[in-house]
């Protein structure tokens, strides 16, 4: 009724967020699990050592701060495709590559590209879940987007004939994207010989692959082990195309660096993509920012700093290895009679504990813990310090 309506707020119904929640609980020992950036162990943000070198000797040299190409700083994108592909791979010289706002610029740039110029459906096939954004994303390029099979809630594992049998009964020659490593948000991958029956699926199917490389190096502690799919993929003829984002294995967030590419057939085509993708971004940016891209080269062209950001990367996954395998101890030593293996033989930032949304609430109420409702837990969260906490809250939860 009319007076119901006049005395309530019009925004009364809206829900708090997780980190508005967070902030406001004032019980000293809260856990934010929902944040999907790194944290060191003191639960704190963390700059590499590695990039705060990088950062003094770019202002050291004092550049001028003139506009960089449409495509961005020549001296990142050449050593940002290295990382990706290999340094002896067949792509190199035939890639078209432009910096991007990040992993996300790089998505969305991608999408555009496919909407202008893929010559089969202008369909997207994303996993089902995937991260909440690349739909969004996708839409607003102008593809349509369509779901496949990837995880399994009975086992929280992959869904790895779903997955096979959707790559088969797509229309042939659809666009599909995979999380290169590290699946965003459930923390599933494939095995590398499960790649293997991926790639012979896609190729059978005459399918486009668009990898989402978010976390290279961040996910094992090892560059070239997380650009396994990607390199096998290649190596077996496929011209694929890729955003990279150095947000997670860099740390630099904020400064927005990344890259998309292309794998062409040739250098003549390479040209032609080259060309299209200037023209797409002129309207969209002119181009892009130039400090992180400077630090980011920086790194990569410097063998010394190079070294010391691949122990750096390293500590990283390690540490949030170690907390995987704490938190799965510690549930143990409760007594806990369920399954918790897949705390630890899921990958990267982000652990799927398999929670409901129901009990995902009661860890907010009752214990202070705070994450997405789907039951995903950024491991980036765990300390030693919380990790026991933690545990017994989720003991208590689910039992
Ligand atoms: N793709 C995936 C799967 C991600 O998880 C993320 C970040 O969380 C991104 C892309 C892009 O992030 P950014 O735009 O910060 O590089």
């Amino acid at each position: 009724n009319l007076a119901a309506v006049r005395a309530a707020s019009t925004w009364a119904n809206v829900p708090q967020g997780i980190t508005e929640a967070f902030k406001a609980d004032s019980f000293a020992q809260k856990i934010n699990l929902g944040v999907g950036a790194y944290r060191d162990d003191q639960g704190k943000p963390y700059v590499l050592p590695s990039v705060r070198k990088a950062e003094d000797q770019v202002i050291a040299s004092r550049l001028n701060k003139e506009y960089a190409g449409i495509t961005g700083v020549p001296e990142f994108t050449k050593a940002a495709a290295v990382l990706a592909y290999g340094k002896d791979s067949s792509a190199l010289n035939r890639l078209a590559i432009t910096q991007s706002i990040s992993g996300t610029g790089a998505l969305r740039i991608g999408g555009a590209f496919l909407a202008r110029f893929f010559p089969g459906a202008k369909t997207i096939y994303i996993p089902e879940p995937s991260w909440a954004n690349h739909a969004a994303v996708f839409k607003d390029s102008g593809l349509e987007v369509r779901k496949y099979a990837y995880y399994n809630k009975q086992t929280i594992g992959l869904d790895f004939d779903g997955l096979l049998a959707d790559i088969k009964a797509a229309p042939a020659g659809s666009a599909f994207l995979f999380h290169a490593c590290a699946h965003n948000p459930t923390g599933v991958d494939p095995t590398p010989a499960q790649w293997k029956e991926i790639e012979a699926a896609v190729k059978a199917q005459g399918h486009y692959s668009f990898f989402d490389m978010a976390y290279q190096g961040f996910a094992s502690g090892d560059i070239h082990k997380d650009a396994f799919a990607l390199r096998h993929f290649v190596a077996q003829g496929h011209n694929v195309c890729l955003a990279q984002s150095f947000a997670k294995n860099m740390g630099l967030y904020g400064e927005r660096i990344g890259a998309f590419s292309v794998v062409c057939a040739d250098a003549a085509e390479r040209a032609r993509v080259d060309s299209q993708i200037k023209i797409l971004v002129r309207p969209m940016y002119s181009n892009p920012p130039i400090h992180g891209a400077r630090i980011a080269a920086e790194i990569l062209n410097t063998p010394a700093l190079y070294d010391q950001w691949l122990v750096e990367v390293k500590d990283m996954a390690d540490r949030i290895i170690t907390m995987r395998a704490l938190l799965k101890d510690n549930l143990e030593k409760l007594g806990s009679k369920h399954d918790w293996s897949h705390i630890t033989s899921q990958i990267g930032m982000f652990a799927y504990t398999g929670l409901t949304p129901e009990q995902m609430d009661v860890l907010a109420k009752e214990h202070s813990v705070y994450a997405t409702r789907d039951g995903r837990i950024s491991v980036a969260g765990i300390t030693s310090a919380n990790v026991g906490r933690l545990a017994e809250a989720i003991f208590k939860v689910k039992g």
